[in-house]
């Protein structure tokens, strides 16, 4: 079994990802009876109080991916043109920690967000206009578009599904959930081949 800052990807009950929860959240879950059914692997077991009744120890088996009853209907609604915040450590993961210039991988603290149009020629800050570049790269660079500095860009920069930004939050994400999340990626996502890397 794993420890307990392993997180548990929950689901609605059709499937479809929400978000990641830490196991309090999840053991409640099992509490309220709001866990229809969980799949993947056993995470950790937690003993609950003493039953009345049976005078047994209650147990509740957490599992790394649980489908909750409910369905979250402004989620489903308004998933096709969920776009989710832009923030660098989620930047930096959708582009494997690589250079999108250079095509080196950096650690995160020499790593940069480097915007294709720069600000000051309008371009905005937004996930289609955003890349993930090392520092060096990006000072060349500094205010052109990369046509201009005769750079190459490597990738086209892309808004993250919401499957895929649940991937991007994810710590330390376990193989079933990635794999779960996967199948939840568009097929034509950058995210598959990057996974590779
Ligand atoms: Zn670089």
């Amino acid at each position: 079994m794993y420890d307990l800052h392993h997180q548990v990807l929950r689901t609605d009950v059709s499937g479809m990802p929400l978000e990641w929860v830490n196991y309090r959240d999840a053991v409640r879950l099992y509490h309220l009876g709001q866990v229809a059914y969980s799949c993947g692997t056993l995470l950790y077991r937690v003993r609950g109080g003493i039953c009345a009744r049976t005078g047994r120890r209650s147990r509740i088996d957490v599992n790394s991916i649980i489908a909750t009853s409910g369905r979250n209907e402004l989620l489903s609604r308004d998933r096709e043109h969920y776009v989710p915040p832009l923030n660098n450590p989620a930047l930096f993961k959708r582009d494997a920690h690589l250079c999108m210039y250079c095509g080196e991988r950096f650690r995160h603290g020499d790593l940069s967000r480097d915007h294709v149009t720069p600000l000051s020629q309008r371009g905005e800050d937004v996930w289609t206009n955003v890349v993930t570049a090392c520092r060096r790269c990006n000072n060349h660079k500094a205010g052109r578009r990369p046509e201009e500095a005769c750079m190459e860009l490597l990738a086209v920069p892309f808004t993250p599904t919401h499957a895929e930004y649940i991937y991007l939050q994810g710590k330390r994400v376990l193989a079933d959930q990635m794999e779960f999340l996967r199948a939840h990626f568009p097929r034509s996502s950058p995210m598959h081949d990057r996974l590779k890397m």
